[in-house]
């Protein structure tokens, strides 16, 4: 079939691929020790299920105002103010069917043919392809492990052309971990105004930190930032409510506004009964969230000790979110397993899932040659169990 130019070279998203494989093999009766998923393994809260319970009972299943219902446009500015002193009204505000979603509004939104976006890697799978299906140019900066994996302010700056629309950032990072500290996101902040860059910022991880600093918003950095920022945020990560699709966006007046007529003709609007979930995750109490937290940081411990422990791996500390990202670059060429010699992170994973049965994403989906993604987000004995096949396969 002739298929249009913008899908023609698309690729499906490559973690969603790895869990399918690990799914698969699931599916035959093997035990499978899953790191692939970029989700929290929670459920819901049960005072937001009983949130959606209601909002179905009183009849709020119907469409909504295409950009979210004014009570949870009226939470999330609720919650900007209470958790980060920052003052949004609800015109800035873009409800849609998860944070992706936000983002692809943005991209399709601000930038269009000849336009450059900078995406330091590693970088979340889904921003280069989204970035090309709005005809836009990603540029790639790379960042290095000894740097934290960190764009620094000359970094960017030296990225920028004439052609340069928008920075797209991600702290904490997937698949890295890296937290950036409020000197080194007002150095970056400092490059885009003098040059006259937008930031999209993709803050889903805000509430996963395991550092002493506490978040920082892009926005709450420079005075007049706020108005050269796209805030990306959502529950999906922070109240285990991936299945939901509740993301939003704070931006300027006139992107909010464009964005909405974008959604109001593609999807019209966020699931209903959803966003009343939402409006109770965010009005209700936040303790379900530090109780998720903790636990994360529980098994990050665990995981960085034995990933640690391997010999030749290093790991820098993961600053958020529920992943580590190592090299395994040593390892190649070696014999492996049942005697699999490999030469890149991709017949890595593939051996390490066919042979010990342990599943994890190849760093090729991130930019990041040689390494790999595990996702702790997941049970302390399938953590043990699978740290020690890792180690098995690796004859070590
Ligand atoms: C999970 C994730 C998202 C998307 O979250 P949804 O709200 O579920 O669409 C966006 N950005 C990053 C970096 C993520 O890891």
């Amino acid at each position: 079939m002739n298929l249009s130019p913008a899908v023609r070279s698309l690729k499906p998203s490559a973690t969603i691929a790895a869990a399918a494989k690990a799914k698969a093999l699931k599916a035959q009766g093997v035990t499978v020790f899953d790191f692939t998923l970029g989700e929290p393994d929670f459920n819901t809260p049960e005072h937001v299920q009983e949130a959606a319970r209601a909002a179905m009972k009183a009849g709020h299943t119907h469409y909504t105002a295409s950009g979210g219902i004014p009570e949870l446009k009226k939470a999330i500015c609720a919650a900007y103010e209470r958790d980060y002193g920052l003052k949004y009204e609800p015109a800035q505000v873009l409800v849609s069917n998860g944070a992706k979603h936000s983002i692809h509004n943005v991209l399709t939104s601000l930038c269009g043919p000849g336009d450059e976006v900078i995406i330091p890697a590693p970088y979340w799978v889904s921003y280069e392809a989204l970035v090309e299906l709005a005809g836009a140019t990603p540029v790639i900066v790379p960042t290095t492990e000894a740097s934290g994996f960190r764009l620094s302010g000359e970094d960017f700056e030296r990225a920028i052309t004439p052609r340069t629309k928008l920075l797209l950032l991600n702290s904490p990072c997937n698949p890295t971990g890296a937290t950036y500290s409020a000197a080194a996101l007002e150095a970056l902040a400092r490059v885009a105004q003098k040059k006259n860059v937008y930031v999209c910022s993709d803050e889903i991880y805000e509430k996963l930190l395991y550092t002493d600093e506490p978040f920082r918003s892009f926005a709450t950095l420079l005075g007049g930032i706020a108005d050269r920022t796209i805030i990306i945020s959502g529950v999906s990560k922070a109240y285990a409510m991936t299945g939901w699709r509740i993301g939003w966006t704070l931006a300027p007046k006139e992107l909010t506004s464009a964005m909405d007529s974008l959604q109001s003709q593609e999807t019209s609007n966020p699931c209903s009964i959803s966003q009343y979930a939402a409006v109770a995750a965010l009005n209700g109490p936040q303790d379900c969230v530090e109780t998720m937290r903790q636990e994360f940081a529980r098994r990050r411990a665990y995981t960085l000790g034995r990933i640690r422990g391997l010999p030749g791996i290093s790991l820098p500390d993961p600053g958020g979110a529920f992943y580590a990202f190592f090299n395994v670059s040593p390892y190649f060429g070696k014999p492996l397993g049942k005697g699999t010699v490999v030469s890149n992170s991709t017949d890595f994973c593939s051996a390490l899932l066919e042979e010990a049965h342990v599943a994890l994403v190849t760093g090729d989906a991130f930019g990041a040659p040689g390494y790999v993604r595990l996702s702790f987000a997941t049970g302390m004995d399938v953590l043990q169990a699978g740290c020690d096949g890792l180690a098995a396969f690796l004859h070590v």
